[in-house]
């Protein structure tokens, strides 16, 4: 037996393994032979599907992963002279290993701040009239994350008020939708409601935390953004020759609403992991969790005494604390066993 340990873990949504949705099309996908580079039925289909899910007439590409998702989509809409405006907690700041840079050759990312890890307005209107001057990189897209990195979304009206600030400086929009699906479980709202309507130019809209084995789509809204992004992806080692395989996924999740429904799973577990967890003495919840993120802080000894346990999370991400994460398959017992360990620790401790 390789998968000694099957016991679900709380350290990362990708922990999660593929969900039958994804594999069931992956598998009727793996039939005979079909044309190579994504010139095929099933990214057709799965593209057209995104069109329908964001009701325009969006471009669709197909990635490995979110990092390079993040990386090309921001590249291609800034000049290397050019800086990218995020969130001092974004992914693209503190977990890409400077891939935006790199891919935009130089473009320089400069940070935001704001509550909750939301990017605040008037640090954006600041990074951007506090130097106009020649020797300074020219602010060019503001990024946002869906949901964030500590778990909390952005309201339409945040998002409405981002891009009223971005488009009065000339700022392009894009969104990490790494768990873009999570946001849209959390706000109950069609997709287009959180992306073009409020000028997001180009989202990534993450498969693989959703319940993929790999993948993210890239969506431009303006269609005109996404001239030569195939030559982007294909340079960049992005262009998957068996394409299928990243696509069918898409079909399998959005033709039955899994995609939807593993967020709404997701989400509805980390909601009983934070109820369940406020009732523990001593257990501080360091943000509302609003998607499938709780992030806390155990008194040291706990955190150990769980990792003895067997228990697994980081804490490194965000702003300190332990953070634990939901997946698609997260159960309510799932839930319990943890909190009954913690329980049990606190209790002794
Ligand atoms: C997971 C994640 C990504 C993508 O990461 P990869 O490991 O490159 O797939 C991007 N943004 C956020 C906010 C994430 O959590």
């Amino acid at each position: 037996m390789l998968n000694r340990e099957d016991r679900r873990q709380f350290a990362s949504d990708n922990y999660a393994g593929i969900c039958p949705e994804a594999w069931q099309s992956m598998a009727e996908a793996n039939s005979g032979h079909v044309t190579a580079y994504g010139d095929d039925m099933w990214t057709a289909r799965a593209s057209d599907l995104l069109r329908e899910l964001f009701e325009c007439d969006c471009e669709v590409f197909f990635a490995f992963n979110g990092t390079a998702a993040n990386a090309l989509a921001l590249a291609s809409l800034c000049q290397s002279y050019h800086a990218i405006i995020c969130h001092e907690l974004a992914h693209v700041e503190t977990d890409e290993c400077g891939a935006p840079e790199f891919f935009s050759h130089g473009t320089k990312v400069l940070l935001a701040h704001g509550e909750a890890g939301r990017v605040a307005p008037d640090s954006v209107d600041h990074l951007v009239t506090k130097r106009s001057d020649i020797h300074y990189p020219k602010p060019r897209v503001l990024t946002v994350t869906q949901a964030t990195e500590i778990g909390s979304v952005y309201a339409i009206e945040q998002l409405q008020a981002l891009h009223d600030v971005a488009s009065r400086h000339g700022l392009r929009m894009h969104m990490d939708g790494a768990r873009f699906a999570n946001a849209v479980a959390a706000l109950g709202v069609a997709p287009k409601e959180l992306t073009w309507k409020v000028g997001v130019d180009v989202l990534c809209f993450g498969g693989t935390k959703n319940g993929m084995a790999v993948g993210e789509a890239i969506v431009f809204f303006d269609r005109e953004l996404a001239r030569e992004f195939a030559f982007r992806c294909k340079q960049a080692g992005q262009l998957a020759s068996k394409m299928r395989f990243l696509a069918a996924p898409w079909v399998g999740m959005l033709e039955s609403g899994a995609w939807l429904r593993n967020a709404e799973q997701a989400n509805r577990s980390a909601a009983l992991l934070e109820q369940r967890l406020q009732q523990i003495a001593g257990v501080e919840i360091l943000w509302k969790s609003q998607a499938n993120a709780v992030f806390v802080r155990f008194p040291e000894p706990v955190a150990d005494r769980l990792r003895a346990l067997g228990w697994r999370f980081y804490t490194f991400i965000g702003a300190g604390g332990a953070r634990l994460m939901c997946a698609w398959d997260t159960t309510e017992a799932d839930v319990e066993a943890l909190v009954s360990d913690v329980r049990a620790i606190m209790e002794g401790a």
